[in-house]
């Protein structure tokens, strides 16, 4: 699974690097049928797509909404958010 930063969450990257197999679970994308391999996050209504893994303490004040996405709808929402 990718992160909402569009990088391989670090300790799959890990997992992987070290020679374990990961198995795919299916999930559905929140906006279409295709499965979710991506992250989307929204803080306060806006797309994040930089910084440091996210501590959800950390943004406690916020409303935060994450969204589990194929590939197809994590690069649309990427590209109307800086259209
Ligand atoms: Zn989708």
């Amino acid at each position: 699974m990718i992160s909402y930063t569009g990088e391989m969450f670090s300790p799959i990257k890990r997992a992987m690097e070290c020679g374990f197999t990961i198995h795919h679970l299916s999930m559905p994308c929140a906006h279409c049928s295709q499965d979710a391999t991506h992250h989307l996050l929204y803080l306060d209504g806006v797309l994040q797509t930089s910084g440091s893994p996210i501590n959800v303490e950390d943004y406690a004040d916020a409303t935060q909404i994450y969204e589990s996405v194929c590939y197809d709808c994590y690069t649309t929402a990427i590209q109307a958010a800086y259209a």
